[in-house]
């Protein structure tokens, strides 16, 4: 039996396989691409603040249930 390799998002909480979290040839990170994107996103519109915002908010909905 084939077990899937994967790990939790730090953003969504979710669990991913690892593919979801790889990104060309640069290294993994800890949160899936959806979310890498979400937040290069906020990252666009605000700067690092928004990225920052982005992430707790989304964590928040998961960990501060
Ligand atoms: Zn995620």
């Amino acid at each position: 039996m084939e077990q899937a390799k994967g790990k939790t998002c730090s953003i969504c909480g979710e669990w991913h396989n690892y593919e979801e979290f790889s990104y060309g040839n640069r290294e993994n990170r800890s949160y899936c691409l959806k979310c890498s994107r979400e937040e290069k996103r906020a990252y666009s519109s605000g700067g690092a603040e928004a990225a920052t915002a982005y992430r707790e908010n989304q964590r928040a909905k998961w960990k501060n249930a």
